[in-house]
C-alpha cells in the first residue's frame, strides 16, 4: 500500500490502474469512481475494519477495454507495472512498480479507440490579453502545430481542430470564468464533451519551451507570427504533457509547423457547422457531410489528410493549381489512377506505425503490417512514373507533389529486407509467447535451438540414442524420459555387461538398468530452459527490430505523408470523374461564375439525374449582392450552400460539381444559415442569429464569400425585415462582398431598385390546379408572394385552418396594417430610416463582435 500512495500521490490526474498479480486494481476515489463508470463490484481491503479501503479491479487480459472505456469518458489513466520479477523465495509484495504509461483522453495509442481516419488531437492554450498561442499534437503520428490568434478567434480554431483534451496554465483555471468560456462551445459538441480534460499544465516559459523542444525543425508560414514565442510556448507545453505520458518511450515528433490563420480560408464555427464540411448539422454524422461524398481514400492517412485539406483550404492560387493538375492528370489516366488506388489499399497507415515504434508501442503485427507496405512502395512508385508521357512535355505532375524521394530513401529496403527475413509471415498481434512465434525460422541460432528444445528436444534424443547405440554396440538401447529422473539411458539385462564405464547407474527395474551421463543431464538443463531462454530471446530481437524501425521513422512517417497526397488526390480524381464534376478556374479576380451547379451532397443522396442543376455568378463590381427570393420547400438553402461548398471545393484543389466554373479566390467564407442549435450555450435563437450576423458585417472583406439566410427570421416580421433590409444594404455600401441572401421577406426586393449591384432571383414554383410545384430552378426577379399557406396546405394543415389562413391574409393585404403595397411601403427606399444613417457611420472593420452586438441592439430600438 506505500507503494501504491507514493504513486497515486505523484499522479492525483488520474485514475490509477495497480498491478497486482493478474489484477489491476484501483483503490479509495479511483475505485468509487470507476466501478460506478465501469460497472464494477466495489469491495474493500480489509473488510470489516474501520478503515476499509474500497477497492475494486479488471483482470489484466481485459484491460484494454476499460482504459478504453474510462479514456473516452474523459479520464486519465494511469498505468502502473510490476517491473522487477521477483527473487524466488521472497515474500509476496516484492515487486517493484512502475508507472509505464498514462492515458489521456488527447494521447490515445490504442488502435481499437482511434478511429483511423480522424486525428486525434491534444491541444494547448497560452492566452494573454492580447494574444493566444494555440498548439496541437497528434501523438500518434507527432504532427505538431502551433499559431497565435485574437482571443475572439480561439473558439473558432479549436472547433477547426476538434482537439479530444484542451490543457491549459493553472491560472487560467483559476479564473474559471473565462475557462469555462472559452472552452463551452467544445463541450457543447460532443466530440469533445467528454474527452475535453482541464489540466492544470505549467505553461513552460519562453526558455523552458526552447530546451523542450529542443532539435525540432520549426516551419514558418509565408507571413512571420506575431508574437511567434505565443506559438513556441504552447507547443512546448503540448509537447511536455504528452511526453510525461510517455515515461518509456519517445514522441514521433520531427517539427513543428507555424501557421497563419491567412494561410488558409477562415472559416468559422458557423461556416464548419453550417456547410456541413465534416459532419452533418443536425445530428453530426460523418453520412451527409460534404467530406463523406469526396472522402474515396484507400488508406488512413489519405482519408486524415483529405478532412485537413478540406477544413483548410488554400488561398494561393499556385498551390491550388498545383493540386488541380494532380488531379487532372488521373482523371486523364482512369485506368492508372485505379490500379494506383489498389495498390494503396495494399498499404497500412505508415504514419501511424513509425509513432507506434518510435513510442515503443508497436506490436509484432505492426512491424508486419509495415513490413508489407514497405515491399509495395517500389511498385507504387513505378506506377505513378509509368504515366509519364515519354515524348512529350507533358511530364507528370505527381512526383511534383508527391515526395517521392521519400518513398525512395534507402533505409526503407534496407529496413524492409530485414523485417522480411526477421518476422514470421504472420506476426501475432500481442507480444506474448502464448500468441505463437514471432521471429523466423533461420533468422537466429539461439531462437531455432531454443524452439527444438522447447519441443523436448526429440532430434537431439535421437541423435544421442543412435550415438550411443553405435559406441556401446547396444541396438536395444533406448533414451528415455520420466518426470522422476528426467533424461535416461535404458539397458535391457542380457546387455548390462556392455555398458560404457561413464553411465551412472540410477535405478534397476524389472527389465534392466536405468542409468544418466553429463550429457543428458545438460539436454535436460537445455530442455527444461529452452522455453524462457525462447521466449526473453525472441523479446530481445523483437525490440530490436522495434529499435530498428524507430531509428528510420521519419522516412517511414515522410513515404506516408507522400503516400497520403497520393491517396488524397486519388480520391478527388475518383469523386470526379465518377460524379462528373468540372475542373475550375481559380484565379485572383473577385468573380464567381457557375454554370449547371449542384449541390455536392444532395445530388450524391438523389437518384442519379434528379438534381436540377442552376447557375450563379456573383461580382463585387456588377452583381454583388443576389437576393433569392422563393417559397420555404423551394431550394433557396440548397441553392446558397451547394455555392459556398463549390468554392471551398476549389480551394482545396479540387474539381467541383458544375459544367463551368470561374472562382476568384475567397478569403473567408461565412454563414448564417437556419437555426443554428446553440442553445446550449444559453442564448436564444435570434441572439445566435444577430451574434453571427454582427461577425460577419465586423470581419468580411470585399474578398469574402457571404451565405446569409433567413436573416431576422428569429423576431417579428416588422423586426426582421427591418434588420434583414439594414444588413443587405450595409453589405452592399460598406462591404461589398460577394453575398447569396436568401430570404422569405419578398418585400425586399424593392431593395434592387435603389442599390445598383443588388440582383433578384427567385426559386421557381408553379402552380397547379391549385397546388405549388416545385420547380428548383432559380430565375431571374422576384417572387411575387410567399406561399407560405400553399406550402402550409402540402404539408397537410387541415383544410378549414388553410381556408381561414387564406381569409385572413387577404385583409391583411388589403386592410390598413400594412398599407395597399407592402413592399414599398413599408421601407421607403429614400430618405434612410434612423437605423441605415446609424449604420453609415460605422467602420465595420474596426467594430468588436460585442460592439456590432449592441449596434444591433439599438438598431431594434429605432426601429
Ligand atoms: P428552402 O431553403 O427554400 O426552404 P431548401 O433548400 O431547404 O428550401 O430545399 C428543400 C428541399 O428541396 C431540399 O430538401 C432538397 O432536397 C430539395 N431541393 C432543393 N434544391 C433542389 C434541386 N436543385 N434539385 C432537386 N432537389 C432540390
Ligand atoms: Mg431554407
Amino acid at each position: 500500500m506505500r507503494q501504491y500512495l507514493d504513486i497515486k500521490e505523484q499522479h492525483p490526474e488520474g485514475i490509477v490502474l495497480f498491478r497486482l498479480g493478474d489484477f489491476y486494481e484501483m483503490f479509495f476515489e479511483d475505485a468509487v469512481v470507476a466501478s460506478r463508470l465501469l460497472d464494477l463490484t466495489l469491495t474493500s481491503r480489509d473488510k470489516g475494519k474501520d478503515d476499509a479501503v474500497p477497492m475494486c479491479g479488471v483482470p489484466h487480459h481485459a484491460v484494454r477495454g476499460y482504459i478504453a472505456k474510462l479514456t473516452e469518458l474523459g479520464h486519465t489513466v494511469v498505468i502502473c507495472e510490476q517491473t522487477e520479477v521477483p527473487i524466488r523465495g521472497a515474500g509476496k509484495g516484492l515487486f517493484k512498480r512502475e508507472v509505464v504509461r498514462i492515458v489521456t483522453p488527447g494521447v490515445v495509442l490504442d488502435d481499437d479507440v482511434l478511429d483511423p481516419k480522424l486525428p486525434r488531437y491534444l491541444v494547448a492554450l497560452v492566452p494573454t490579453k492580447e494574444a493566444c498561442g494555440l498548439a496541437y499534437l497528434d501523438a500518434t503520428t507527432g504532427e505538431l502545430a502551433a499559431t497565435v490568434l485574437a482571443p475572439p478567434a480561439v473558439i473558432d480554431e479549436l472547433i477547426r481542430v476538434a482537439p479530444r483534451e484542451v490543457i491549459v496554465s493553472a491560472e487560467l483555471l483559476v479564473e474559471s470564468a473565462k475557462g469555462a468560456q472559452l472552452i463551452a462551445p467544445l463541450r457543447a459538441r460532443s466530440i469533445c464533451s467528454s474527452g475535453t480534460a482541464w489540466n492544470p499544465a505549467k505553461i513552460p516559459s519562453d526558455a523552458e519551451a526552447r530546451t523542450e523542444l529542443g532539435p525540432l525543425v520549426v516551419v514558418d508560414p509565408p507571413v512571420a507570427l506575431a508574437p511567434r514565442d505565443l506559438a513556441i510556448r504552447a507547443a512546448a507545453a503540448v509537447v511536455g504533457y504528452a511526453r510525461a505520458t510517455q515515461p518509456t518511450g519517445a514522441l514521433p515528433i520531427a517539427r513543428l509547423q507555424l501557421y497563419q490563420p491567412g494561410d488558409s480560408v477562415v472559416l468559422d464555427e458557423a461556416a464548419i457547422a453550417n456547410l456541413e464540411l465534416v459532419e452533418t448539422l443536425i445530428g453530426r454524422h460523418k453520412h451527409g457531410s460534404l467530406l463523406e461524398v469526396i472522402d474515396e481514400t484507400m488508406t488512413a492517412p489519405g482519408g486524415r489528410l483529405l478532412r485537413r485539406w478540406l477544413l483548410y483550404p488554400l488561398v494561393d492560387v499556385a498551390q491550388i493549381r498545383r493540386r488541380q493538375d494532380a488531379i487532372a492528370w488521373l482523371v486523364e489516366r482512369p485506368a492508372l489512377g485505379e490500379t494506383i488506388r489498389r495498390a494503396l489499399s495494399r498499404i497500412a497507415d505508415l504514419e501511424r506505425l513509425a509513432g507506434k515504434a518510435t513510442l515503443g508501442v508497436a506490436t509484432p503485427k505492426d512491424l508486419g503490417r509495415l513490413r508489407d507496405a514497405l515491399a509495395q512502395l517500389p511498385e507504387l512508385v513505378a506506377l505513378v512514373g509509368s504515366g509519364q508521357d515519354k515524348n512529350t512535355a507533358a511530364l507528370s505532375p505527381l512526383p511534383a507533389l508527391l515526395d517521392l524521394q521519400a518513398c525512395l530513401v534507402a533505409a526503407l529496403p534496407a529496413l524492409a529486407k530485414r523485417l522480411a527475413t526477421s518476422l514470421v509471415d504472420d506476426p501475432p498481434s500481442l507480444f506474448d509467447h502464448k500468441h505463437g512465434p514471432v521471429i523466423r525460422a533461420g533468422y537466429d541460432a539461439t531462437v531455432d535451438d531454443c524452439r527444438r528444445l522447447a519441443d523436448g528436444g526429440k532430434d537431439e534424443i535421437l541423435a544421442i540414442e543412435e550415438r550411443e547405440q553405435k559406441a556401446s554396440g547396444i541396438a536395444s538401447l533406448k533414451v528415455r524420459y520420466n518426470r522422476v529422473f528426467g533424461y535416461y539411458i535404458e539397458v535391457t539385462k542380457t546387455h548390462l555387461t556392455k555398458v560404457p564405464a561413464n553411465y551412472v547407474r540410477k535405478q534397476t527395474v524389472a527389465t534392466g538398468e536405468r542409468y544418466v551421463t553429463p550429457e543428458l543431464a545438460e539436454l535436460e538443463r537445455k530442455v527444461l530452459t529452452a522455453e524462457e531462454t525462447l521466449a526473453s530471446r525472441e523479446t530481445a530481437l523483437f525490440r530490436a527490430e522495434v529499435a530498428a524501425v524507430a531509428e528510420v521513422a521519419r522516412d517511414i512517417s515522410a513515404a506516408g505523408a507522400a503516400l497520403a497526397v497520393l491517396d488524397a488526390c486519388g480520391s478527388l480524381a475518383h469523386v470526379a470523374a465518377r460524379r462528373g464534376y468540372c475542373r475550375p478556374v481559380v484565379d485572383d479576380h473577385l468573380v464567381l461564375d457557375l454554370v449547371d451547379a449542384r449541390h455536392p451532397v444532395i445530388e450524391a443522396l438523389l437518384p442519379a439525374g434528379t438534381f436540377v442543376p442552376n447557375d450563379c455568378r456573383l461580382d463585387p463590381g456588377a452583381e454583388q449582392l443576389v437576393l433569392i427570393t422563393g417559397p420555404n420547400m423551394a431550394g433557396k438553402s440548397t441553392y446558397m450552400r451547394q455555392i459556398a461548398q463549390i468554392a471551398l471545393l476549389a480551394q482545396i484543389g479540387s474539381f467541383v460539381p458544375a459544367k463551368s466554373a470561374t472562382i476568384g479566390i475567397c478569403d473567408r467564407v461565412f454563414t448564417r444559415v437556419g437555426a443554428a442549435d446553440n442553445l446550449s450555450r444559453g442564448d436564444s435563437t435570434f441572439m445566435v442569429e444577430m451574434r453571427e450576423t454582427a461577425s460577419i458585417l465586423a470581419k468580411a472583406t470585399r474578398r469574402s464569400l457571404i451565405i446569409l439566410d433567413e436573416v431576422g427570421r428569429g423576431t417579428s416580421t416588422f423586426d426582421g425585415v427591418s434588420i434583414a433590409w439594414a444588413v443587405a444594404e450595409f453589405l452592399h455600401d460598406a462591404i461589398g462582398a460577394r453575398t447569396l441572401f436568401a430570404t422569405h421577406y419578398h418585400e425586399l426586393v424593392a431593395l434592387a431598385e435603389s442599390r445598383p449591384r443588388v440582383r433578384n432571383v427567385s426559386v421557381a414554383v408553379r402552380e397547379h390546379k391549385g397546388e405549388i410545384v416545385f420547380l428548383r430552378r432559380v430565375v431571374a426577379g422576384g417572387a411575387s408572394r410567399s406561399y407560405g399557406i400553399d406550402v402550409a396546405k402540402l404539408a397537410g394543415l387541415p383544410r378549414s385552418v388553410i381556408t381561414r389562413a387564406h381569409q385572413i391574409m387577404g385583409q391583411l393585404e388589403g386592410g390598413s396594417h400594412l398599407g395597399a403595397s407592402p413592399q414599398l411601403s413599408l421601407l421607403p427606399a429614400a430618405p434612410p430610416s434612423p437605423a441605415l444613417a446609424r449604420l453609415a457611420a460605422i467602420d465595420p472593420d474596426r467594430i468588436t463582435p460585442i460592439e456590432a452586438l449592441q449596434l444591433l441592439a439599438e438598431l431594434k430600438a429605432l426601429c
